[in-house]
């Protein structure tokens, strides 16, 4: 048995507090184990997961396939480096761009890192392609984006927690409302430089903001007239998250929801990550036609972990089991029945405005400001009922539960969620 297994709440939080950066302020609550929805903390308390570690865990936790994927190719060869050639990169990447309809991917880990890439791949089609000037590109982004952390992405975030004191930042990014298809339209009339359109189809971290219903379709017939790219970053979206393999399927008129190829807003560089491996590894990728992705040569950009022969072996498990499984079909039902039973008991709430959200990527809008802490005190109370979630931006509440969620463990939290929600209706 190990140390660990023994050890209580108390002391792993101390223990956290003491010895990591305080780059996180976590729900008070310290897991152990997982299985399918739900996970168990130390004191062996079981609760419904709602996070999803982000919408890293669609495929559920531990799950046995994904697992074994991992142990197996941990037993037989780890990393290689790109240095050399493995058995099991070729193979995954034949597999993982016939899935998502691409000639090429490109493997990065995490998904800011995927990000960091599209953005040099663009920068580079740009020069190389599109004829911009060196060092003039411009890439458009949305306010209240959420793309990762490093240098680069923080300097076009309008999150003053994210950016405070991180200067000096990255020029070449141009920043847009989000669902603004005029303002896409005049700073593409207007500047002559621009590569690229970055955008989440969904905007997860800002607290799951649903577009109009032909935003994107719109934002991507405006790139493809101006010879600029579609650039989506599906990192949350993606991966049957929305109801759909990809939360741009959703856009387009195709009656086949899980198809890969979405001809109205195929993205031109499509960004994955998070489910990419089911939460068991980071593995996130950029996939792109060639056109595209023969910008990158030799040297020009790289990772010592990017397409090892885990991840290789992982993401082709993961992307499996959302086939096998029905995943896409079963987040569209859930979360239709999820926001109809939702909506339901807003009709009649004082804490809750709305919720919004498409297939189990939903969140409610707690009636209370941004700096109050009553979303914060409902989370608590969930926890102590059995559910984890998280408030984002204050008052906003997401709820993304693993999608190998049963209609009956659905309706079992719905019923927590209400009966929670009402203990702080006045
Ligand atoms: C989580 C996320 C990222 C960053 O992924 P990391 O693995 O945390 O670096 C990028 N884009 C979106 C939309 C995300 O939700």
């Amino acid at each position: 048995m190990s140390m660990l297994k023994e050890i209580s709440s108390q002391d792993a939080m101390y223990l956290e507090h003491e010895f990591g950066a305080h780059n996180y302020h976590p729900l008070p609550v310290v897991l152990q184990r997982g299985d399918g929805v739900y996970v168990w903390d130390v004191e062996g308390k079981k609760y419904y997961d709602f996070l999803s570690a982000y919408s890293s865990v669609n495929q559920g936790h531990c799950h046995p396939r994904i697992v074994n994927a991992m142990v197996e190719q941990a037993q037989t060869l780890t990393l290689t480096s790109r240095a050399f050639y493995n058995d099991r990169l070729g193979p995954y990447e034949q597999f993982v761009t016939n899935y998502f309809g691409f000639d090429k991917v490109l493997p990065m880990n995490t998904g800011a890192e995927a990000v960091e890439t599209a953005i040099k791949i663009t920068r580079r089609w740009a020069y190389q392609v599109k004829g911009i000037p060196e060092n003039q590109a411009k890439i458009v982004v949305c306010e209240n984006n959420f793309h990762g952390r490093t240098t680069t992405i923080i300097s076009f975030s309008n999150d003053p927690v994210a950016r405070e004191n991180f200067g000096p930042y990255t020029n070449g990014f141009i920043k847009i409302p989000y669902d603004d298809t005029e303002a896409l339209k005049h700073v593409l009339e207007t500047h002559h430089d621009v590569a690229g359109f970055l955008v989440e189809p969904i905007q997860g971290e800002a607290g799951v903001y649903v577009p109009s219903e032909g935003y994107l379709k719109t934002a991507k017939a405006l790139c493809e007239s101006h010879n600029v790219l579609f650039v989506a970053d599906e990192v949350q979206t993606g991966i049957a998250r929305t109801g759909r393999l990809l939360a741009t399927c959703g856009n387009c008129s195709c009656p086949n929801k899980n198809c890969s190829h979405t001809p109205e807003v195929k993205p031109d560089v499509l960004i994955l990550g998070k489910a990419l491996s089911g939460g068991v590894y980071p593995v996130s990728a950029v996939l792109a036609n060639n056109d595209i992705m023969d910008v990158i040569t030799p040297g020009s950009h790289g990772s010592t972990f990017g397409g090892n022969p885990i991840a290789a072996a992982v993401a082709v498990a993961a992307l499996q089991v959302i086939q096998d499984e029905d995943l896409t079909e079963n987040a569209d039902r859930l979360g239709m029945l999820f926001r109809d039973r939702l909506n339901d008991y807003i009709q009649t709430s004082k804490i809750v405005k709305l919720v919004r959200g498409k297939g189990l990527l939903n969140a409610i809008v707690i009636n209370d400001s941004e700096d109050s802490d009553t979303a914060w005190n409902i989370c608590l109370k969930l926890r102590d009922n059995g559910l984890l979630a998280k408030p984002t931006h204050g008052n906003i509440i997401r709820f993304a539960p693993p999608l190998v969620m049963s209609e009956a463990q659905l309706l079992d939290c719905i019923d927590i969620i209400t009966k929670t929600l009402k203990s702080f209706e006045i």
